[in-house]
């Protein structure tokens, strides 16, 4: 077994993951703040793991240096993590520790064990609060002279767009996230549009799951701030499927979970937009394992450095 740790925006993941990538035991709890409530979580998945631990992978968002576990950078949440190298901050009993970008140990997860398996060119993006993605080209997952690489979210598709948080303007995550999709239909309420929702006592936005819900019972705001957003998504997957060619292309993330039906149109777009370069309908499906993708990924880091598994 190997501990798999996924720290996400909002919550931090953890299991116990076999070779098969059968799932032991799961913890999950609110994201870190600190570096001590992540040094805390780990240490307290360790302690209940009462089988034998191989190692530990952590998924990360933000750039990884996998071969020193540095947190690179990291702007948004977990900023506080930017400059720490994980190996010495989340160590336990001087288990080998490996970790990389959270999009990038989902595909590793796709890949030893969903629906990548066998595949040497695969796309993935991590549909949620931002847009995150990894590549496999030719066998190979790109990683780029820094760790940087395939930060697809991060591409600008609206050249007159808003600020992201990474410092660039009209980001597909700016365009295609839960964060731009709430924000848009906030902005819908303001203006006093009609929408089904509206803000809760506290003022917060209604969730991207309640927009979605919302656009499904007719909500024309919801249906537009969506349309558009699709829109944005159809757009950056035509460029992605030009750019890699890859045999499948993976969605993930709670925005895949919560709208597989909103997700069937723009299949039928994508492949009319990409027909004549690619010649084919490259499937485009949602990520296997689920909300524990990312945590199985991870542990798989931990295989793949000890050469039980190969990509
Ligand atoms: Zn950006």
């Amino acid at each position: 077994m190997a501990i798999g740790v996924d720290i996400g925006a909002t919550t931090i993941k953890a299991a116990l993951v076999g070779l098969r990538g059968d799932l032991l035991a799961s913890f999950r709890e609110d994201s870190p703040r600190t570096t001590s409530s992540l040094r805390d979580f780990v240490h307290s998945v360790r302690k209940r793991a009462t089988v034998p631990v191989l190692g530990i992978g952590i998924g990360c968002k933000g750039v990884i240096d996998a071969a020193t576990t540095r947190v690179n950078r990291l702007p948004g949440d977990l900023n506080f993590l930017e400059g720490y190298v994980l190996r010495e901050l989340a160590g336990v009993d001087g288990l080998p520790l490996c970790a990389d970008n959270d999009a990038r140990t989902a595909l590793v997860g796709e890949v030893l064990w969903g629906a990548a398996r066998g595949r040497r060119n695969v796309v993935l993006l991590t549909l949620g609060t931002g847009v995150g993605a990894a590549a496999l080209v030719d066998g190979v997952i790109v990683r780029g002279a820094s760790g940087a690489a395939c930060h697809l979210g991060h591409v600008t598709l609206d050249i007159r767009g808003g600020l992201c948080i990474c410092g660039n303007y009209g980001c597909l995550e700016t365009c295609f996230s839960s964060r731009a999709i709430e924000s848009a239909y906030f902005a819908h309420i303001h203006r006093a549009s009609p929408t089904r929702l509206s803000l809760d006592d506290a003022g917060g936005v209604p969730s991207t799951e309640a927009i979605f819900q919302a656009a499904t019972e007719g909500d024309p705001s919801a249906r537009r701030v969506l349309d558009l957003a699709f829109e944005s998504l159809t757009a950056a997957l035509v460029s992605f499927l030009h750019v890699f060619d890859p045999e499948l292309l993976i969605l993930g993330g709670n925005i895949a979970a919560a709208g597989p039906q909103l997700l069937a149109p723009l299949h039928e777009e994508v492949a009319r937009r990409t027909s004549v370069l690619l010649g084919r309908k490259v499937p485009i499906v949602l990520q296997n394992t689920g909300g524990y993708g990312g945590v199985a990924g991870a542990a798989g880091l931990v295989f793949l450095q000890q050469r039980l598994l190969t990509i």
